[in-house]
C-alpha cells in the first residue's frame, strides 16, 4: 500500500486507539514497534509520542522529538549517538518538503497532554526544524521541532489528490513554514529542485530543497489559485524576493530587477510548465 500523507479519512483528530496494532489497522501509524513511520525517499508519515526518549519535549501545539537510535528501551536513556538514517532520515526530508505528520500520543508521554491510556490521534504538524544536539546522556540526538498545523479549508497536503484549484493560504510561524501542495510538489519534482531564476539548486542530507512559489499570492484578499501555471519553482532566496517583489517577471518570461528595471536572465522552463501571463501581470500590478 502507498504511503499516506496528511489525514485518515474517517479518523479525526482526539481519535482513541487501545493498542498500536488498533493504530495500524486503521492506517494512522503503521509499524507496531518503531516510533517513526516514513522512509528516507519519500519522508515520515506519522510518528508516536510516548515518553520513550528522555530528550523528548510536549508543548501541546510543538513537540520536540528526539529521533530514533542509540536508545535503551528499558531506562530509556541515550547509549549511542543516533544517526540521520532510517525514520530520522525520514522526518528531515518531511521537513524539507513540508509534509504534514501524523501525531499520536501515547500514555506514557508528558501527562499533560497525553492520554490516560491508549493512543490517541492529535492531528497533522509539520516538521518545522531539526538539527543535532548532545541529548542529556551526553550523546549525539537528532531533533525535530513539529508545529500543529492550522488547517486552512481547500488545501490538499502533498501526496494527495492530483492538482487542483483550491485556495488557501501561507503559513507562518516563528520560522518561515512554507507549506507544500501536490502541486507545489509536482512543480519542484518537475525542475528537479532547480531555481527557476538562479539555477541554483540546494543539497540537503535528505535531498533537494526547493520552495514553490505562488507567483499570484494565495490567501485574501489575492485568492491566487494552487495550480501548476500559478506555481514556480525556486531557492528560498528568489521565492522571497518575488514575494516582496524585488523582481518581477515580464510577459517575455524575464526576470526583471523591479527597482533598477534591468533585466537580470531569462526564467528557466521545463517541457509541460509554463506560468500563466495573467498571474504575472497580478503580481507586477501589486508593485507598481
Ligand atoms: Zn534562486
Amino acid at each position: 500500500m502507498p504511503r499516506t500523507f496528511g489525514s485518515i479519512s474517517a479518523v479525526p483528530p482526539g481519535a482513541i486507539f487501545n493498542s498500536r496494532r488498533e493504530l495500524a489497522d486503521a492506517g494512522v501509524h503503521r509499524p507496531l514497534q518503531a516510533g517513526i513511520s516514513g522512509s528516507g525517499a519519500e519522508g515520515a508519515d506519522s510518528i508516536v509520542v510516548s515518553g520513550g526518549y528522555e530528550d523528548d519535549a510536549d508543548y501541546g501545539d510543538v513537540v520536540v522529538y528526539t529521533g530514533h537510535g542509540g536508545n535503551d528501551p528499558g531506562s530509556g536513556k541515550q547509549v549511542a549517538d543516533q544517526i540521520l538514517e532510517r525514520g530520522n532520515l525520514a522526518l528531515a526530508r518531511s521537513s524539507d518538503q513540508g509534509l504534514p505528520v501524523r501525531v499520536v500520543r501515547g500514555a506514557g508521554g508528558d501527562p499533560a497532554f497525553s492520554p490516560a491510556s491508549g493512543y490517541r490521534y492529535d492531528g497533522l504538524f509539520f516538521v518545522a526544524e531539526y538539527w543535532q544536539d548532545i541529548g542529556k546522556s551526553g550523546y549525539r540526538v537528532w531533533r525535530f521541532r513539529l508545529v500543529q498545523d492550522q488547517p486552512s479549508a481547500n488545501e490538499t497536503p502533498a501526496g494527495g489528490p492530483a492538482p487542483g484549484g483550491d485556495p488557501g493560504v501561507k503559513y507562518s510561524t516563528v520560522q518561515r513554514v512554507v507549506r507544500n501542495t501536490a502541486v507545489t510538489q509536482w512543480v519542484k519534482e518537475l525542475h528537479d529542485f532547480v531555481c527557476q531564476v538562479c539555477g541554483e539548486r540546494l543539497q540537503t542530507d535528505s535531498g533537494g530543497y526547493a520552495e514553490g512559489a505562488h507567483i499570484r499570492p494565495r490567501g485574501r484578499p489575492h485568492n491566487g489559485p494552487d495550480v501548476i501555471k500559478n506555481v514556480l519553482c525556486l531557492c528560498p532566496n528568489d521565492h522571497v524576493r518575488l514575494d516582496r517583489g524585488a523582481i518581477v517577471i515580464s510577459d517575455a518570461l524575464e526576470v526583471v530587477d523591479r527597482r533598477t528595471g534591468t533585466v537580470e536572465t531569462g526564467l528557466r522552463l521545463a517541457r509541460g510548465h509554463r506560468p500563466d501571463l495573467q498571474f504575472l501581470a497580478y503580481q507586477r500590478s501589486l508593485w507598481k
